[in-house]
C-alpha cells in the first residue's frame, strides 16, 4: 500500500492511495458491500464481510476489487471511556495482528508501529464528543505521522466529511449512508432529514429522480456523499478548504465545537500544516482564529519592523479591492499623502479584520491580498479586542513621532491610542482628504526629505523580513523594479524578486547563497543534482520551520544544489518516502 500527497491545504492534503494496481483518491470513502447492499458502480475499494451482511465492523474485510487482500486485522477494542491500562493491553494484542493496516486506540499510542494505514478505534464514540474527538485525533495524527493514511470507521455522512477531512482523516466509509437510508433519512451537507418531510426531494440525482424507497434513498445518500467528497478535494486543490470547513461547521453546534476547539487549543498542530499560500476567502467570524491569519499577525509582530525613514504613522481603513495599493480608495489616500510634499516620511498601515494591522509593504502577501470581509461599520467584540490589542503591541515595537488616524468613526471609536484624527465623516470625502493633506504638509515640513528609492529599499526589506525573518539579502545590493515586482541586484546579477502571484520572494541561485547562510529554509538531500523536483525519498533532513509553499534552498553537504518551492512542510519532508518535497526552480 502506497500513499502520495498531491495537494496540501489547511490542515490536510488530497492524495492518491495505491494498492494492487488500483488507486483511489483521498479524502475518500470505503464502500460497504454485502448480498443486500450494492456499493455505487464507481466504488474503488469495498468493505465487505463474509457473514450475513449486518453492519457490524468486527472482523470485516477491507479489500480492493476483486482480490481478497489485505484486510483490517481482527481487533480488540475497548470502549474509549474505559481506563487507559485496558487500552494498552488491547493495543499490544492489536499490534501483534497488524500488518500494513493497524487498529489504533487514542489511549495507547506508545508504540504504533509503522503501518501504512491506521484504523481509529472507537471513531464513532469519539466523534459523538467534540472535545474527546479533537484530542484523540491530534494525538493519533502526531503519533502515526503525516504520511500514514487515517481511516475512521462508521463515520462518513455528507455533513461530517469536511470536518473529518479537516481533522486529517483520509478515509471515511459508507456505513452511515446505509444506516440512514434504513432509517428513511435523507442526507445532505446540511445534515439529515426524514425523507418523508419533503413534498419533492430537494435533489436531482438519479436516485431521487428514478429511484424508489430504500434503494432510491441509498443511491441519493451515496451521491450526496460523493458530491461532497469531490467538493472537498477541489477545495483542497484550489486552496480554499478552510473556507469550506467554516461553512460546513454551521450545520450543528457539534461541528462548530470541533473547529473552535482545534483553533483554541491546537493552533500549532494546525499551523505547521497550513501552507504559506492559499486561495482567496470571504472572512467569517471563525476566520479570526484561522491558523494562517494568526500566523500573519504573529509575523507582523515578531518579524516585521517599520521603515527606519518613516517618522509618522498613518492609520487607514482597508479597501474592497486587493492589494490595497491597487484599490481606488487607497489611490486617493496615496495622492493625498503625495500632495503633502514629503510623503515618505509617512508610513501607511491598514487596520482591518481579521488580519489586524497590515503595514502597506505587506499588502501583496498572503493572506493580506486574499481576504474579503463584509463591511458594515459594525465590529464584533472579538474584532475590537483583536484590533486594539494588536495595534497596542505594534506601537510598543514600532516607534513614531506622530500617529495620524484617518479612520471612520466606527473604528476610531474603539481604537484607544494617542493620535491626531483627520477623518471628517467618510475617509475618501474631499473634506477628509484635504484635512489629511493639510495636516501632513504641516507635520512633515520639518523633516528631511525621504526619497522613493529609500522607501523602496525599505519596502523590499520588509517583505524579506516577513518571509525569511531577515533582510540580509539587501546588504550591499540595489533594488530595482516597480511595485510590487521589486528585484534585488548585486551589480547586474539578480538575486531575487518579489512575485505577487506567490505573495513571496523567489530567489535565484545567487540569492540561494544568502539563504543557505541563514540556516533557515534549507533542505538537505542525497548526492544528486535536482533537475525538476526533489522527491521526499531523496531528502535527508529539512528545517522543521519550513511550511508548504515556502522558498527553500536545496543543499548537499554544504553545497548548494538548487532553489525552489517547498511542496510539503519540513516535518513531512523528513518523514515521507513518496511525493514531491521541493519543486526546483533553478539547479546547479
Ligand atoms: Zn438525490
Amino acid at each position: 500500500m502506497e500513499f502520495e500527497a498531491l495537494h496540501h491545504d489547511a490542515t490536510t492534503r488530497a492524495g492518491v492511495l495505491r494498492l494492487n494496481e488500483r488507486s483511489m483518491h483521498t479524502p475518500g470513502i470505503l464502500w460497504y458491500a454485502s448480498d443486500r447492499i450494492d456499493p455505487p458502480d464507481d466504488a474503488v475499494w469495498l468493505l465487505s464481510q463474509n457473514g450475513d451482511g449486518s453492519l457490524s465492523h468486527a472482523g470485516s474485510f477491507f479489500r480492493p476489487l476483486p482480490r481478497q487482500e489485505p484486510c483490517i486485522p481482527p481487533s480488540f477494542v475497548y470502549p474509549d471511556v474505559l481506563p487507559g491500562a485496558l487500552h494498552e493491553q488491547a493495543a499490544g494484542w492489536n499490534s501483534r495482528q497488524a500488518g500494513d493496516i493497524h487498529v489504533v486506540s487514542a489511549k495507547a499510542l506508545d508504540d504504533v508501529g509503522d503501518a501504512s494505514m491506521y484504523v481509529l478505534a472507537n471513531a464513532r464514540e469519539l466523534f459523538s464528543n467534540p472535545r474527546r474527538f479533537v484530542e484523540a485525533i491530534v494525538a493519533v495524527r502526531e503519533a502515526i505521522g503525516s504520511q500514514a493514511v487515517l481511516y475512521t470507521p462508521g463515520l462518513g455522512r455528507p455533513a461530517d466529511l469536511a470536518v473529518l477531512a479537516y481533522c486529517t482523516v483520509d478515509l471515511a466509509d459508507s456505513v452511515p449512508l446505509v444506516e440512514s437510508a434504513r432509517q428513511d433519512m435523507f442526507l445532505s451537507v446540511d445534515g439529515a432529514n426524514p425523507a418523508g418531510a419533503y413534498e419533492v426531494p430537494p435533489c436531482r440525482c438519479p436516485g431521487c429522480i428514478d429511484g424508489e424507497g430504500f434503494d432510491g434513498l441509498l443511491q441519493h445518500n451515496y451521491n450526496a456523499a460523493m458530491a461532497e467528497i469531490r467538493m472537498i478535494r477541489h477545495a483542497i486543490a484550489t486552496g480554499v478548504f478552510r473556507s469550506l470547513v467554516e461553512r460546513r461547521c454551521q450545520v450543528s453546534p457539534h461541528h462548530l465545537s470541533v473547529l473552535r476547539l482545534l483553533d483554541a487549543e491546537h493552533g500549532r498542530f494546525q499551523e505547521t500544516r497550513f501552507p504559506v499560500q492559499a486561495g482567496s476567502f470571504a472572512a467569517t467570524p471563525l476566520s479570526l482564529s484561522r491558523p494562517d491569519v494568526e500566523r500573519f499577525r504573529r509575523r507582523v509582530l515578531s518579524r516585521y519592523r517599520k521603515p527606519p525613514s518613516a517618522s509618522m504613522l498613518l492609520l487607514l481603513p482597508c479597501s474592497m479591492g486587493k492589494p490595497y495599493s491597487r484599490s481606488r480608495s487607497h489611490n486617493r489616500f496615496h495622492e493625498a499623502v503625495g500632495s503633502c510634499g514629503n510623503p515618505y516620511v509617512v508610513h501607511r498601515v491598514v487596520v482591518t479584520s481579521p488580519l489586524g494591522v497590515v503595514p502597506i509593504e505587506l499588502d501583496a502577501v498572503y493572506p493580506a491580498a486574499h481576504y474579503d470581509i463584509s463591511v458594515t461599520g459594525r465590529w464584533s467584540h472579538d474584532e475590537q479586542a483583536m484590533l486594539s490589542g494588536m495595534l497596542e503591541r505594534y506601537l510598543e515595537q514600532n516607534h513614531y513621532d506622530l500617529v495620524v488616524q484617518h479612520l471612520p468613526n466606527d473604528i476610531a471609536s474603539f481604537v484607544d491610542i494617542d493620535a491626531v484624527n483627520t477623518c471628517r465623516g467618510h475617509p475618501t470625502s474631499g473634506g477628509s482628504l484635504d484635512a489629511l493633506t493639510d495636516m501632513l504638509r504641516e507635520e512633515t515640513a520639518p523633516y528631511d526629505s525621504v526619497s522613493w528609492q529609500t522607501r523602496k529599499r525599505e519596502w523590499t526589506g520588509a517583505l524579506l523580513r516577513y518571509q525569511f525573518g531577515s533582510a540580509g539579502l539587501l546588504d550591499g545590493m540595489t533594488v530595482r523594479g516597480r511595485y510590487p515586482r521589486f528585484r534585488v541586484f548585486d551589480s547586474d546579477v539578480q538575486m531575487g524578486m518579489f512575485v505577487p502571484e506567490r505573495g513571496l520572494f523567489s530567489l535565484t541561485l545567487d540569492g540561494a547563497c544568502w539563504l543557505a547562510g541563514l540556516d533557515r529554509y534549507w533542505v538537505e538531500i542525497e548526492d544528486f543534482v535536482p533537475l525538476g523536483s526533489v522527491f521526499a525519498v531523496g531528502v535527508v533532513d529539512a528545517d522543521p520551520g519550513i511550511r508548504c509553499g515556502d522558498e527553500v534552498v536545496v543543499l548537499h553537504d554544504g553545497d548548494i544544489r538548487g532553489i525552489g518551492e517547498a511542496s510539503m512542510n519540513g516535518a513531512e519532508m523528513r518523514e515521507s518516502e513518496k511525493g514531491e518535497a521541493v519543486s526546483v526552480r533553478h539547479h546547479v
